[in-house]
């Protein structure tokens, strides 16, 4: 079975349809989803939606672009509903200097609270990363020793090695089957097949040949199948593979 290890079906986006989303996801043989927080609102909705859904499970925290929005009582909020067996990582929580909607000192100063969070709750940390890697990198080397992925890996070769060498995970989306995405595609053929989890993010970056529309879990289908290509390896292995990888990292199987 596949697992879109990152997605938002909190997002308003699906509030009008998400019973035909998930079922079509369950159709195409999703069988389980994390869906990741990026506020406090939002990890609220993806916790509400695990408690629901048998099949969905929620990562919860403040994501770069939300930095400004973190508060003690958000901080006290995030830490209550790690006690919800559901939620299985922090997440997504890291740097964005690419946009810089929120302050990068505020940023990186949410960072190091929410790694605090995932320390003491023992939980794997969702990261994301945009134009900041080398920052973060330096952040997560001082940290360590960090269970989690970067999420929609989009850095270079040396990053890629610095992540790897740390035992984090790398996520693949929807971006490795758009055209000129040659560096991130030789960086998923680099990737030892164990270190490697699919997402599609959505709603965010669906996958070819629905770029630009709505994304959704069941697309998943269309990264595994390009990572399979990438790879060389059997679709099977790599839907099987992943699977497993996304087991030992948020479930501790
Ligand atoms: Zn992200
Ligand atoms: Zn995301």
């Amino acid at each position: 079975m596949l697992y879109d290890t990152h997605c938002h079906l909190n997002h308003p986006q699906f509030e009008p349809d998400l019973n035909q989303v998930l079922a079509r996801m369950r159709e195409a043989g999703v069988g389980r989803c994390l869906v990741a927080g990026y506020d406090q609102p939002s990890s609220l909705i993806a916790t509400e939606l695990s408690s629901m859904n048998k099949d969905i499970y929620a990562a919860i925290g403040v994501h770069p672009h939300d930095a400004d929005s973190f508060s003690e009582d958000v901080e006290r909020s995030l830490l209550s509903l790690m006690e919800n067996p559901k939620v299985v990582a922090v997440g997504e929580i890291g740097l964005d200097f690419h946009y810089n909607y929120s302050d990068p000192q505020k940023q990186s100063a949410v960072l190091e609270a929410q790694l605090h969070i995932a320390q003491i709750t023992n939980k794997p940390v969702i990261f994301h990363c945009r134009d900041a890697y080398e920052p973060l990198l330096d952040i997560l080397e001082r940290t360590a020793p960090i269970h989690g992925v970067m999420h929609c890996w989009a850095g270079d070769k040396d990053q890629a090695r610095r992540a790897l060498d740390m035992g984090l995970y790398l996520g693949f989306g929807g971006m490795v089957t758009f055209k000129n995405a040659s560096e991130i595609c030789d960086i998923a053929a680099m990737v030892p097949v164990d270190s490697l989890l699919l997402e599609t993010d959505a709603p965010y970056l669906a996958p070819t040949p629905h770029r630009g529309k709505r994304n959704e879990p069941a697309y998943i289908r269309m990264v595994a199948e390009k990572v399979a290509a990438i790879k060389g390896m059997e679709l099977k292995e790599v839907i099987m593979r992943t699977w497993e990888n996304g087991l030992t990292l948020f479930h501790g199987e």
